[in-house]
């Protein structure tokens, strides 16, 4: 089979199923680096193992080398010259979800998502893979996420697929038998895409409920605007609602979030230095983000530019200004009247949201708000559903344990919903809930409250509820 996603079948071998020692060359001086790109923070590990019973893939599998410690041991090795990039290496290093839950604990600050990402630039450096693989990612990395409109053609491309009956027939038929490699197993999960209006850009401006407040601007995203455009559309009507002026510049692309956890350094470098530059641009004390691995990753310009004299400050002052949508409305008390939702619903934190921004209370203060919503917490609210950026296509096994435990916890809250803030933990959760046959509704936070804030449908329930002024 080949490999067009994760690293699969390569070559180098490794001793008793080991990581590979190299051989000859003594160890490296200097400051430590991989791909150019600093790791010297895997000295600041101290080996407590504090972080080990709140990783996902130490906890499913019990072994150190997929633990965040044994990853910080690789990394440090790697970059130290001591061991190569074998087999056994690559696949633990894979198996990282990038959640960061190690981040949160550990009290030496290890910076792991930096670390991470340096490590995966390299494996895509060292060993690129098959034809195939590379020109799957050529793809999906540098033809559609980084150019829109493509990804725009790719969708209606896909939506036909999906609304013609093509989809239902090639399933029945088993024809997706024949795609090459994994392609046929991906070929679920992939998320239903909404009719043409809902895909369309977002307007360059959405007006301020009056009084304003200010304005902001907001990134519509790639695949958030191509997938889930209502969420789009939500976040920029209770901005509104709350006074301010939402301005979505058309010229944005994607920020380079899915590049720089996939190894794509030097195009995530590239996507984020002109992200600043339309953004700045258009002005706005701030840019709200309303997908947890965009906004992390937007808030992280500054380290991703800090080596570049020319970027540095420009990225850092623009990185001070990204908002996470629930961060930024929380900050002040929702403006009302806010109508009553009545629904028991639960909160699922996006690792990116939770560990890459320290956002938690935020989003609860906002439900909190919502007249008529019960709120009941989650078990292992914070911790990852396995959609981890293109983690479920590429390590499906580890994915859907961890899609497993997450629904299995929302069932047992007896939620009617189930609310989170990242188009990847939606896709993933609601699958998982579909394949249970569990009757829950999957929610961003922005659709809940955009629906305190609709006018209620003539006769609705709403509007009896104020006839008899409750
Ligand atoms: S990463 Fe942090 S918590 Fe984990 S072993 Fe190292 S110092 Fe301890
Ligand atoms: S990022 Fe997540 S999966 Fe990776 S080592 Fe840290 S806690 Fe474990």
């Amino acid at each position: 089979m080949a490999d067009t996603g994760a690293h699969t079948g390569m070559t180098a071998s490794s001793p008793a199923g080991g990581v590979t020692t190299a051989h000859g060359g003594g160890a490296r001086t200097g400051p430590l680096a991989l791909h150019g790109l600093s790791v010297e923070g895997v000295n600041s590990c101290v080996h407590c193992g504090l972080c080990l019973p709140y990783c996902p893939t130490f906890s499913e599998l019990g072994t150190e080398m997929d633990s965040p410690r044994g990853r910080i041991f690789l990394i440090k090795s790697l970059a130290e010259g001591r061991i190569l990039l074998g087999d056994a290496t690559v696949a633990h290093l894979d198996l990282c979800l990038g959640c960061r839950a190690c981040e949160t604990v550990c009290p030496s600050g290890v910076p792991y998502g930096q670390l991470i990402e340096a490590a995966r630039a390299e494996i895509e450096r060292q060993r690129p893979g098959s034809p195939l693989r590379r020109l799957f990612r050529w793809v999906n990395f540098s033809l559609l996420l980084a150019h829109p409109r493509m990804l725009r053609l790719a969708a209606a491309g896909l939506r036909f697929y999906q609304a013609s009956g093509l989809q239902r027939l090639a399933r029945a038929s088993g024809l997706l038998r024949l795609l090459p490699g994994p392609l046929a197993q991906w070929e679920p999960l992939l998320p239903t895409l909404p009719p043409a209006a809902d895909r369309a850009p977002l307007p360059a401006v959405f007006a301020a409920g009056p009084p304003k407040r200010g304005a902001v601007a907001m990134l519509a995203g790639c695949i958030q605007q191509v997938a889930f455009g209502p969420h789009n559309r939500a976040t920029a009507r209770v901005l509104s609602a709350n006074g301010f002026e939402v301005r979505v510049p058309r010229e944005q692309g994607c920020c380079g979030a899915l590049h720089a956890h996939s190894g794509e350094h030097a195009t995530a470098v590239e996507l984020a230095r002109r992200a600043i530059e339309v953004f700045e641009a258009t002005g706005g004390e701030h840019v709200i983000v309303n997908t947890s691995g965009c906004g992390a990753h937007m808030k992280s310009y500054g380290a991703l530019l800090a080596d570049d004299p020319a970027w540095r400050d420009r990225a850092a002052r623009f990185a001070a200004r990204v908002r996470d949508v629930s961060e930024f409305l929380a900050a002040e008390p929702l403006r009302g009247p806010l109508r009553p939702v009545r629904r028991r619903v639960t909160y699922h934190d996006p690792c990116h949201v939770a560990h890459g921004q320290k956002i938690r209370a935020q989003p609860r203060a906002l439900l909190a708000q919502i007249p008529g919503l019960e709120v009941v917490e989650l078990r292992e609210a914070d911790w990852c559903c396995g959609s981890a950026g293109t983690y479920n296509l590429t390590q499906p096994e580890m994915a859907t344990r961890l899609q497993e435990r997450k629904v299995a916890n929302i069932v047992a809250t007896g939620a009617q919903a189930v609310v989170t803030a990242n188009p990847g933990c939606i896709i993933q959760i609601a699958q998982g809930l579909g394949a249970r046959g569990a009757r829950v509704e999957v929610k961003h936070i922005v659709e809940i409250l955009d629906e305190a804030y609709a006018e209620p449908a003539p006769g609705g329930p709403a509007e009896r509820s104020a006839r008899r002024g409750a």
